[in-house]
């Protein structure tokens, strides 16, 4: 089972690697709902079209009716003139009447503003919670994970960028609102939702309000993101979802000016406001190529989580795999995935993680005081889990995490 995923990135192995993990880690036998297909079930007329190898999602059929994705936008500010200031995420946009802003997905009509996307799903997966990744929150527990078209940044090394580099009209979707997705995160019996592929900030108004839902029906909900958001609306969301990935893409301002069209120093806000506001965070870095993987790097970076975080927050550093408009790159040398946490390790940072090389030791947790695995993993696969209310049972230390319910 797998969305159409480019090799590698972030976690997301191709769809072949996925069916194979999937195999190996004996998970249930769910259909498959890569993009395509999805796609192409939602541009039927009825759900019982949908084809047997579609998640049969209890969704409403495609919307020729845009209006039931459009709500009011949260976090913005009118100005004269029918303008619009957007205080969503860093950039600000000041929108004129009948434009959108940066991301595409939010419009001013009439000097209101709207966001286009709420409740339109293009895509939905069930992935085991390691693949976000989030080793601390819930192990072997599955995420019902959707998206919606768009981004607010621009990362040339983008696995996703079919959905996440068009605007909504763009891609197909369909319209699942917030007490469906919960539902059907209950039916396929997901412990959590994940909002991810895309940037789930751009469609803030339908992560809050699913979140909502979820909470009501007992499921959780995980935020998969750039990082790229304000403040206010970061506090605000911290209040209804459960744990943050944030993929810090570099510790560089040149690398975001250059590979990313962003500013470092904003992702770093977000990163210590989550860390003030008491929610469980992991944080992956792509290793790239020539681009972000000097040792001067790895270790201001370490320097800097354990100033500004503290010693626990796990630092997974993961390998790149040639896509989109980095196609000129190797993938990430094992060499160079290994220095970075020595590295950082040698810091002191007691959760440093490889990833996207599946059976490395560094996939797994590891005490910090007596060195014992507490969390065993191979790919996606949870092994053992060492652990009684949330510390290790050979030395009785704490493990920081959400464990158990
Ligand atoms: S969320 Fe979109 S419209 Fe708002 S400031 Fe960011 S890019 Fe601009």
């Amino acid at each position: 089972m797998a969305i159409e995923q480019p090799s590698g990135l972030d976690g997301h192995p191709s769809r072949s690697e996925a069916a194979q993990q999937d195999e190996a880690a004996g998970l249930p036998p769910l259909p498959s709902l890569h993009r395509r297909s999805f796609l192409k079930a939602a541009a039927l007329p009825c759900l019982a079209a949908w084809g047997a190898d579609c998640l049969p999602l209890n969704a409403s059929p495609p919307a020729e009716d845009e209006s039931r994705f459009i709500v009011e936008a949260k976090f913005y500010e009118k100005l004269p003139y029918k303008k619009i200031k957007c205080r969503l995420c860093p950039r600000e946009c000041i929108i004129d009447e009948r434009e959108r802003g940066y991301c595409g997905v939010r419009e001013n009509r009439g000097g209101t503003y709207y966001t286009l996307v709420h409740s339109r799903v293009c895509t939905a997966h069930v992935d085991p919670i390691e693949k976000k990744p989030l080793f601390h929150f819930h192990p072997g527990t599955m995420a019902f994970s959707v998206a919606t078209a768009a981004y607010n940044v621009n990362c040339k090394m983008c696995q996703n960028w079919e959905i996440s580099q068009v605007r909504p009209e763009q891609v197909r979707s369909v319209y699942l609102p917030p007490r469906d997705l919960a539902a059907q995160a209950q039916q396929f019996r997901c412990a959590s939702i994940a909002y991810t592929y895309s940037e789930p900030v751009i469609f803030y108004e339908y992560v809050s309000d699913a979140a909502d839902a979820g909470h009501t029906q007992g499921v959780k909900s995980v935020v998969v993101t750039g990082g790229y958001i304000q403040e206010d609306p970061l506090k605000k969301l911290c209040e209804r979802v459960d744990a943050v990935k944030v993929d810090l893409k570099a510790y560089s301002e040149k690398f975001y000016r250059e590979v990313v069209n962003g500013e470092l120093k904003h992702v770093l806000n977000t990163l210590v406001t989550l860390r003030k506001q008491g929610k469980w965070t992991e944080i992956v870095y792509l290793v790239v190529p020539t681009l972000n993987d000097s040792d001067k790097e790895f270790q201001d970076l370490a320097r800097w989580i354990r100033s500004e975080l503290g010693l626990d927050v796990p630092l997974h550093f993961s390998r790149f795999y040639p896509q989109y408009l980095l196609k000129n790159l190797p993938p990430t040398a094992l060499g160079a995935l290994e220095r970075a946490k020595a590295i950082a390790d040698s810091e002191g940072l007691h959760y440093v993680y490889i990833g996207n090389v599946p059976g490395h030791p560094a996939e797994s947790t590891y005490c910090p005081k007596c060195r014992r695995v507490v969390v065993e993993r191979e790919g996606y696969i949870i092994k053992s889990v060492q652990l009684q209310k949330g510390k290790c049972r050979n030395c009785q230390q704490v493990i920081p995490g959400v464990w158990e319910s």
